[in-house]
């Protein structure tokens, strides 16, 4: 028999596909000394939000793994990317 769920249990069966693992993890205190802040307006998921104490909040849970910000900050090291498990991360190109 055909059984219509209700929004709500449908809803409380929705798995958001969110890894427990961050696949990118950043080191605000590297971002306190960070001049360029170039991550800011660079992520599409604006998931960078500057604070007025000068750091850097981020919270990886939207993120679109476009690798944008990490190609930007790598010269000041505060990003670490981990290839999502699963292995359906960004590739990067070169040149
Ligand atoms: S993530 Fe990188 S570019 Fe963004 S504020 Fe931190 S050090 Fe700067
Ligand atoms: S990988 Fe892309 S979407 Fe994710 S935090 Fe970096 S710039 Fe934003």
């Amino acid at each position: 028999m055909h059984h219509e769920m209700s929004f709500a249990d449908r809803m409380s069966t929705v798995e958001f596909d969110v890894g427990d693992r961050p696949h990118i993890t950043v080191d605000t205190e590297v971002c306190r000394s960070c001049t360029t802040r170039a991550c800011v307006p660079a992520c599409p998921a604006k998931l960078f939000v500057p604070t007025d104490d000068g750091g850097i909040l981020f919270n990886y849970e939207q993120c679109f793994e476009c690798g944008t910000c990490y190609q930007l900050c790598n010269s000041a090291g505060a990003i670490t990317w981990t290839y999502p498990d699963g292995g359906h991360g960004v590739v990067f190109r070169k040149g």
